[in-house]
C-alpha cells in the first residue's frame, strides 16, 4: 500500500524556508493530516511496519511530542495495540522515566509514564521526520527502562543528510520518503 502513501507526501507536505531559524527547511505535514485519502494512505503505511504478513507484531505504539501523536495513535488502532505518548520534561502528571539528549544549541529531556509500558512489551515508535535521529534514539532508551524493547521505527519522513542512522544502529526504520 505505499505508492499512495508516497503519492500522498509528494502532494502534501510542503517545504517552509528559514522555519524556525535560518537554514531549516521545515516539513509542514498539516495539508496532509487535513486531506482524508491522504491521511488514510500514510496511516496504513505506517502500520505496516508493526505487522508481519497479516499479524501484529506489537503491544504498543509510542508517539513522540507533539505531531508524532497525531500519527500514532491512529496506528494503534490499526495494529490493535494501545498508544503511548513521550512527552518534553514535566508535562506527565505520575512518575516517569526521562532520557536527555543534545540538540544542536543546549539539551532536551524526554519523559515516558514508568508504567506505561510493560515488561516484554515489543514496541513500535512512530513520528513524522526523522532528522539527527536524537529523539528517536531517546524514545528507545525510554522503552527500555520501562523493560519493553523497540521492534522499529516508522516516520514519514527521513532526512538522508543528517546521521540518524549512526544513532539508531540496526533498529529497523521504515521510512515513507527520504528527502
Ligand atoms: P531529530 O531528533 O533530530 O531526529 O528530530 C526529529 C524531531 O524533530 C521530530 O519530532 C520532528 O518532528 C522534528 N523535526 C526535525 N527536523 C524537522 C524538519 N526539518 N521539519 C519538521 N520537523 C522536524
Amino acid at each position: 500500500p505505499l505508492a499512495p502513501a508516497r503519492d500522498a507526501l509528494a502532494r502534501l507536505i510542503l517545504d517552509v524556508a528559514d522555519y524556525p531559524e535560518p537554514g531549516v527547511v521545515f516539513k509542514d505535514i498539516t495539508p496532509l493530516l487535513a486531506d482524508h485519502d491522504g491521511l488514510s494512505a500514510v496511516v496504513a503505511a505506517l502500520a505496516s511496519a508493526g505487522r508481519s504478513g497479516a499479524d501484529s507484531v506489537v503491544d504498543k505504539v509510542v508517539g513522540m511530542e507533539a505531531r508524532g501523536f497525531i500519527l500514532a495513535a491512529p496506528v494503534a488502532l490499526s495494529l490493535g495495540a494501545g498508544f503511548v505518548p513521550v512527552r518534553k520534561e514535566g508535562k506527565l502528571p505520575r512518575e516517569t522515566h526521562g532520557v536527555s539528549y543534545s540538540l544542536e544549541y543546549g539539551e532536551a529531556t524526554l519523559e515516558i509514564h514508568r508504567d506505561a509500558i510493560a515488561p516484554g512489551d515489543r514496541v513500535l515508535l512512530v513520528d513524522d521526520v526523522l532528522a539527527t535521529g536524537g529523539t528517536a534514539r531517546a524514545t528507545q532508551q525510554l522503552v527500555e527502562q520501562c523493560g519493553g524493547s523497540v521492534v522499529g521505527v516508522a516516520v514519514l519522513m527521513d532526512l538522508s543528510f543528517l546521521p540518524w542512522r549512526e544513532a539508531l544502529g540496526e533498529l529497523p526504520v521504515t521510512t515513507l520518503m527520504t528527502v
